[in-house]
């Protein structure tokens, strides 16, 4: 037991809840101090016998949140008074009736958005998708509510290391893939880059700590460097007439982490590892000017790269983002990133959404419209309500990630739609039947098809013809969330005509072979067909992909069968309690769940886990547990869809098997460099080779090499000895 220190603790909250108040103070109108101080008080009052996982009292994580809310959103006293309460309706005896009587409408509404479904979801969907929808579902009333929980988000991921592994996993995959994308979509960049960057220290950390400890030990060549780039710049812009500020700032550690995998260098070798950005002080009428005035001073002394130029400050990105970027060759031939904007350009940027509002009687409304359309477009797809929760936060989703493509109408009209949309996705986006009745287009007066990607500037005339209608293939190329989900509604609308007729046929059989048409009888057919539900089977039989025919087979086969050997588990709970009593003897390498049982399980094919690894497990479907890496490319949406059919898995000490591993070779081609590479492997002990693949061109060797290890240890020893190998550049494990 750890002695409390009640009267220290006591002070303590005190002190975190004046320091709230501090910050808050300029935002506060008259009584506003009065009402947090309520908000307060019922909240301390609520969580008094409460603490987290890390012992300290539960207070401090709503004071937390609130604090984020004032600091690093720029929200006020509503929010505040919200996320003081955010936790007491799901957590503690308190209704929300009771808060909507003592704190109003707004607050209740606000803080209902805010907790948590809870009860049983319906089978393959995911409590944690449907969370996610309902409080999207809010966003049109009241955008706050997603503002407090991306600040109750950043406080459990900063205070996440008193967490259970498994629930680590769990809360920081679930970060990466909702919650750093919402934030992005919402130009809350700061925050974006902390989420990512805790997200890659609880699931990484070994990458964490080295591009940590990198970015720390060249920090001063960096300055020196930036010192240098800046010196003439400066002597130009203080004969300006405008106040100005120079920032160097590195990037963060999970985009520099993102760009080592994706081009396959050292650290050394990501040549954006920072950005140079110029902050401009002048008013609303000078701003654009002004910054191309900076533009026109950096470029006098070092040559842009044409194809790197960003102007978001003509036409804003759809989140508000305003800024001009450019990319110049400096005097020691390194390309750098300069970002060019006003001071209430960087404002916008690094809190967003709240920072929008305090500008907003600025002339430039464009952001706020850009915002509201994208508002206005998940409020759209949220309409859609017959989507499964997951299918819905799949969509959305995708509809944040993208950077968007600028189209006009035959008349002018601009029409903003994401990056890769095409002639069809235009074509919805006018409206729905036009997309439905979509034959082709004529873009610039040219004749398109429905598949061709649109690019910015192009003129859209969209044509149709009434015997045209969607069909599957259409969704292979549409982009936008609103023409995949109506192609999806018509093709269901189809589907369901299907599948009543192979209904039909299949009653119409059975009474020939004078079977019942029962649950069971319907559920041996569904085994027999070899499908995966019954209304699939009615649909391949209605669309005529099975021949009716072959239910008599089925009837054959059924008579020779006296019973089966197992029946089918549909359901994950009883799958978890039919793996459970499988034990097998030689399957001990692995420790799962809770109990650290030995249990039966399979290394799953995507992410090849050997001993070592940091690996979870997962209760699949049909096939038992699959063990994965954490770093495995499936691990987020597994872990965020499907959180309650994770377990822990741990490797045993006992190590006399056999894994597959697969390393990447590169190097400069040279005779004998394979004869090499296969000597460092067979002289090894216990490393086979399983396979070898080689592809050279143009002087460049690219081999992939398929071994037996026993674990990490091994492969990383491996790795070093075939680096050593005169002309092999590099080598890596696949993930
Ligand atoms: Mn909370």
């Amino acid at each position: 037991m750890i002695e409390v220190d009640i009267e220290e603790e006591k002070k303590e909250i005190i002190r975190r809840y004046r320091r709230l108040l501090r910050y808050a103070k300029p935002i506060l109108k008259d009584g506003d101090a009065k009402i947090i101080k309520r908000a307060f008080n019922l909240s301390m009052d609520a969580h008094k016998d409460m603490r987290r996982k890390s012992g300290e009292p539960y207070i401090f994580h709503p004071i937390e949140v609130a604090q984020i809310c004032v600091t690093e959103i720029g929200l006020g006293t509503t929010s505040i008074v919200s996320a003081l309460l955010h936790d007491v309706v799901e957590d503690t005896e308190i209704s929300l009736d009771e808060i909507e009587r003592r704190f109003g409408t707004k607050v209740a509404r606000i803080i209902d958005g805010l907790t948590k479904i809870s009860g049983v979801f319906e089978q393959g969907s995911s409590q944690q998708a449907e969370n996610f929808r309902k409080m999207l579902l809010t966003l049109s009333d009241d955008v706050r509510v997603i503002l407090i929980k991306l600040a109750d988000r950043l406080h459990n991921m900063r205070t996440l290391g008193s967490m259970p592994r498994d629930k680590q996993l769990k809360i920081a995959n679930e970060t990466i893939y909702l919650y750093a994308p919402l934030a992005h979509r919402l130009g809350l960049y700061a925050i974006k880059s902390e989420l990512e960057d805790l997200y890659l220290k609880y699931t990484d950390r070994d990458a964490y700590n080295h591009i940590a400890l990198n970015i720390n030990s060249t920090k001063d060549a960096r300055n020196k460097f930036i010192r240098n780039f800046i010196k003439p710049i400066r002597d130009v812009l203080n004969e300006q007439p405008f106040r100005y500020e120079i920032k160097g700032r590195p990037k963060s550690i999970h985009s520099i982490h993102n760009k080592m995998r994706k081009q396959n260098v050292p650290f050394e070798e990501v040549y954006d590892l920072f950005a140079i950005r110029i902050i401009v002080d002048t008013d609303l009428a000078n701003e654009k000017a002004a910054c191309w005035q900076v533009y026109s001073i950096v470029t006098d002394y070092y040559q842009p790269n044409p194809d790197r130029l960003r102007d978001w400050i003509s036409i804003p990105k759809a989140n508000g983002y305003e800024s001009l970027h450019t990319t110049v060759m400096s005097g020691r031939g390194q390309w750098v990133e300069v970002q060019i904007r006003t001071r209430r350009m960087d404002e916008i940027a690094e809190k967003g959404y709240a920072a929008h509002w305090k500008y907003k009687e600025s002339k430039n409304s464009d952001a706020d419209k850009g915002l509201e359309m994208w508002i206005g477009k998940v409020r759209e797809i949220l309409e859609q309500n017959d989507s499964t929760a997951i299918e819905f936060v799949d969509d959305f989703r995708s509809s944040l990630f993208q950077d968007e493509v600028f189209t006009f109408t035959p008349k002018g009209d601009l029409r903003t739609l994401p990056h890769g949309a095409t002639a069809l996705d235009f074509a919805f986006d006018i409206h729905s039947e036009v997309g439905a009745h979509c034959l082709g287009a004529k873009v610039n007066q040219k004749l398109v098809p429905l598949n061709y990607v649109l690019k910015n500037g192009d003129q859209v005339e969209i044509l149709t013809s009434k015997k045209q209608k969607p069909n599957e293939d259409w969704l292979n190329f549409v982009v936008s969330s609103k023409a995949k989900s109506r192609i999806k509604d018509s093709l269901k609308e189809e589907k369901k005509q299907f599948i009543a007729e192979g209904r039909e046929i299949v009653r119409r059989k059975l009474k020939q072979l004078k079977i019942d048409f029962s649950q069971e009888a319907l559920e041996q057919l569904v085994d027999f067909f070899n499908m995966k539900t019954p209304s699939e089977l009615m649909y391949q039989i209605g669309k005529g992909k099975i021949d009716h025919n072959q239910i008599k087979k089925f009837n054959d086969k059924k008579e020779k069968e006296v019973e089966h050997k197992y029946k089918r588990v549909r359901d994950p709970k009883a799958m978890q309690t039919q793996i459970k009593k499988v034990r097998e003897e030689n399957l001990d390498l692995l420790l799962i769940g809770e109990d650290m049982d030995v249990i039966d399980y399979k290394f799953a094919k995507c992410c090849n886990p050997i001993p070592g690894d940091d690996v979870f497990g997962f209760v699949t479907i049909n096939d038992g547990i699959k063990i994965h890496r954490t770093t495995c490319p499936n691990a987020a949406e597994l872990l965020s869809n499907y959180g309650y059919r994770v377990v822990k898995a741990k490797w045993t000490s006992s190590q006399d098997k056999a894994f597959v591993a697969i390393l990447k070779i590169i190097g400069t081609d040279r005779i004998g460099l394979i004869n090499d590479v296969t000597n460092v492997i067979s002289s090894e002990n216990q490393v086979n080779m399983r396979s070898i693949t080689v592809n050279t061109e143009g002087g460049i060797f690219e081999g992939e090499i398929q071994l037996y290890v026993t674990d990490t240890n091994h492969v990383d020893y491996l790795i070093s000895n075939l680096e050593n190998v005169t002309g092999v550049v590099s080598v890596s494990r696949d993930s």
